[in-house]
Formats: structure tokens, sequence, C-alpha cells
């Protein structure tokens, strides 16, 4: 049969979770195959099987290898890929499962957070000329030595993005277990709303600022090169949402969506010597381990000393304790403190470019609900608080609904 367009679909962990799911997600694959599409399907880890790998590791050893990570980790997609494929065949479907690798996906040395360096899908055209469905595992590909490298964290949504640009496919769509892009995570706001389009900038700045519901570099890739990416529910038939460029007349809320982060902790580096050249010192040595600061603030000075507080992932926090160690004798510098107990609330919209207050609503709204705000950062498009993490939940909801993002209000225009 002759096939119409080519759609890459990529269905998370929680679409495969269990026998049913992959049954279902089959089900689905083979309504879109009878159709007359060519499919390129990638698929993540069972439910929670990475966070389980992960776990297991780190009970055998605490500081495990990175590249034996890779080796661990990408089992995971190799399994489902797998699966997915048998029920297919179970369907009389043809199909084929490929690994990273096998499908062309070429990384850096970069091991648990590789950056694709090229694609060359050779294999994955084959097979749909074969008339095969390809079902290809997430989240991994080659290293220049040779070795299986993953993508980072929910690095599936890479895999599909990318495949997508590389084949040139009609549509890129993304399945999960909610309908689409919400205002918030639906999960901690009740009435957030699902977003018919969003901008890839504002899905960029969510994504970063801790909506996990797709994974940030993902976006960069389909921003850059415009991959039109849909994402929508393994579960349902709804038509999801439509993540695209900024087009002239688009709704323009002030406010597109609130984001909570709690994967961050805050570090404060105190009696730091107020003299050129320190703050580049302590940040010079973290990143030579190539762990990542964000928001940084420095108090006002008294007698010649000052305090510099930022925050790193959580997952970086005791290799920054140990670095920072050895830096505060260096730099003759008091002591290190850290606190876990910290998240980071943001709100996001292209539209407050342009659209003065935005801030001072914020605060206030912050200080309406007696939430004391401990460090602030800003974007042309968002602005994120740390605050306790206690306040977090309270924080998003109260935010929601101040910028008029909840269900049956009408969102604030932008000018
Ligand atoms: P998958 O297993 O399909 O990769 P993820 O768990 O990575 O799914 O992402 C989906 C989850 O993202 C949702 O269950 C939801 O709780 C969360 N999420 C966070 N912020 C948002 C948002 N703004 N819109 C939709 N989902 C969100
Ligand atoms: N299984 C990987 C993870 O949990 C990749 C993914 O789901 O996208 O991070
Ligand atoms: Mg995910």
């Amino acid at each position: 049969m002759a096939r119409k367009g080519l759609i890459v679909q990529k269905f998370g962990g929680s679409s495969v979770a269990n026998v049913d799911r992959i049954r279902n997600v089959a089900r689905r694959i083979a309504s879109y195959y009878k159709k007359g599409y060519s499919l390129v399907v990638v698929v993540s880890a069972l439910g929670d099987t990475t966070d389980e790998l992960v776990e297991l590791a780190h009970t055998i050893n605490p500081s495990p290898s990175p590249r034996e990570m890779d080796m661990l980790m990408a089992t995971g997609e190799q399994a489902s890929s797998s699966l997915l494929t048998m029920a297919l065949h179970r369907l009389k479907i043809p199909a084929v499962a490929l690994t990273g690798p096998q499908s062309g996906i070429y990384t850096d040395k970069d091991h648990t957070r590789a950056k694709i360096v090229k694609i060359i899908p050779k294999r994955i055209k084959e097979e749909i000329k074969k008339g095969n469905v390809v079902i290809v595992a997430g989240f991994q590909g080659l290293s220049p030595e040779g070795d299986i490298a993953t993508l980072g964290r929910g690095g599936s949504d890479l895999t599909a993005v990318a495949l997508a640009k590389a084949l040139n496919a009609d549509l890129c769509e993304i399945f999960t277990d909610v309908e689409g892009i919400y205002t918030a995570d639906p999960r901690i706001v009740k009435d957030a709303r699902k977003l018919d389009v969003i901008t890839y900038d504002e899905m960029l700045e969510m994504a970063s600022l801790g909506a996990q519901v797709m994974q940030a570099r993902s976006i960069e890739v389909g921003k850059k090169f415009c991959v039109p990416i849909v994402v929508r529910s393994s579960l349902s038939n709804k038509p999801g949402t439509l993540i695209t460029e900024e087009v002239e007349g688009m709704e323009g809320a002030v406010v597109r969506g609130v984001s909570l982060d709690r994967s961050e902790a805050k570090i404060t580096v105190c009696g730091v010597p107020d003299r050129p050249g320190i703050a580049a010192k302590i940040f010079k040595e973290l990143s030579k381990a190539g762990i990542s600061v964000d928001v940084i603030v420095q108090n006002v000075s008294s007698e010649g000393k000052t305090d510099i507080s930022f925050t790193v992932d959580k997952a970086d926090l005791k290799r920054s304790i140990d670095i920072l160690a050895k830096v505060v004798k260096q730099i003759k510098a008091k002591d290190v403190i850290t606190d876990e107990n910290i998240c980071r609330v943001s709100i996001v919209g292209v539209g407050m470019r342009n659209y003065p207050g935005v801030a001072a609503t914020m605060f206030d709204v912050l200080a309406k609900n007696k939430i004391n705000i401990d460090m602030i950062s800003t974007s042309e498009i968002s602005i994120s608080c740390i605050i306790k993490d206690k306040d977090g939940k309270k924080a998003v909801n109260a935010l929601h609904k101040a910028f008029g993002l909840s269900k049956g209000r009408k969102a604030k225009k932008a000018r």
C-alpha cells in the first residue's frame, strides 16, 4: 500500500507502564498504520523503571561511573521497545524494534546527559520502505567511543523530536498521561486549563523551570528546526496542545503558565572576603566539575565580608559541598551552609515582555499568602521566586488564580 505522510510518535513511561497499557499503545499504533501512515515510534522505559535502575545502582555503589550508568539505564528502553513490537506482531502489524545506536543516533561522550551530534537514519528508512513500523528505544545513542550513551532524564522526548527533524516527518506527537500542556501541573492545580497552543519559547521556559511534561532540550531542538510538536494523551482521543512558533494574533495572555521546581537546593558561602576575583574562583571550581549554578544572590557587604547564595541541582549538592570545602579554605571564607527545603515557583508568558507590573503582582500575591521570598530571578518571559518547599503548592495555586488562569476565567490579555 502507498503510505501517506510520516509521523513520529513518542509514548512516555506512564503510557507503557504495564501489559494493558502496552496493548493499548499497540492498538493505537495499529489504527494509525491501517489509516496508511508511515510510523516511527519512540518509546520510554516501562513506568518508573529508570528511577528503579538508578536506585539499584546507588545501592551497589554510591558514586557509579557514568558509563556504567548508561549501560544500565539504556536497558529500560530496550525492553519496552521489544515488548511493544511483540504486541504489534500479535495484532499482525509488521514492526521492528531498534536501539538508539541501531537507529543511527550518534552522541557526544558526555555520559548520562549526552547531546545528539548527528542522526544517520539509513536503517530506519530501509525498515519503513519494507513496510515496518519502526519502534525506537528512546533516550539513547552511540558515543564516539562506540559506547551507549543516554540523553538526560526525559530524553525520549529529545529522541522523538530529533528523529522527526532527521526524517523530515510531518508531525511529532508526544503521547503522555495528561491531555496536553496545562496552565500548571494538573496534579498540583485542580482547575488548571489545557492550552490549545503554546510557543516554543514558553514551553522551553516552563520545562526548564520544572514542568517535566517535556524535556527542555527537546524543545530547544524543536524550536531550532521548527518541528511541529503535539502533546496529547495516550488514553483518550482529545486533540492535545500544539507547540509552535509565536504567530501574530495568537492569544496573548500575560502569563501562560505557572510552574514548580523542587529539584534544586540552596548553597550559601558565608563570610566571603569582598574583593574582585573571589566570586570567579567559587564558580570556576564548580563549573570545572560540570556543575551548573542558577539563581545567584550576593548580599550587601559589611566589614569587608559578604555572603553569596546560589542554587544547584539536588543531585549535584554533595559534590558541590566537597568542592566548596576546599575553596572556602583557599579564599578564607567562613563556611558553607545548605538548604534542601526550597522550591522555585515561576510564572511564564511571552505577553509579560510588554506588560509592566507583573513582578509586583507576583510578589504581592505571595505576600498576601504569607509566603516569604528568599531569592528572585527573571528572564524576558519569566519570573521565578525561591521560597520554602512547604509553601510551593500553595504559591502555585495562588498565582494560578491571581493571573486568571483557572478554568472558566478569561486570561488577562497583554497589550
Ligand atoms: P511521560 O511518562 O509520558 O514522559 P512525564 O511524567 O514525564 O510523562 O510528564 C507528564 C507529567 O508532567 C504529567 O503527569 C503532569 O503531572 C506533569 N506536568 C507538569 N507540569 C505540567 C503542565 N504544565 N502541563 C501538563 N503536565 C504537566
Ligand atoms: N526513561 C528515561 C527517564 O525516565 C527517559 C524518558 O522517559 O524520557 O528519564
Ligand atoms: Mg517524560
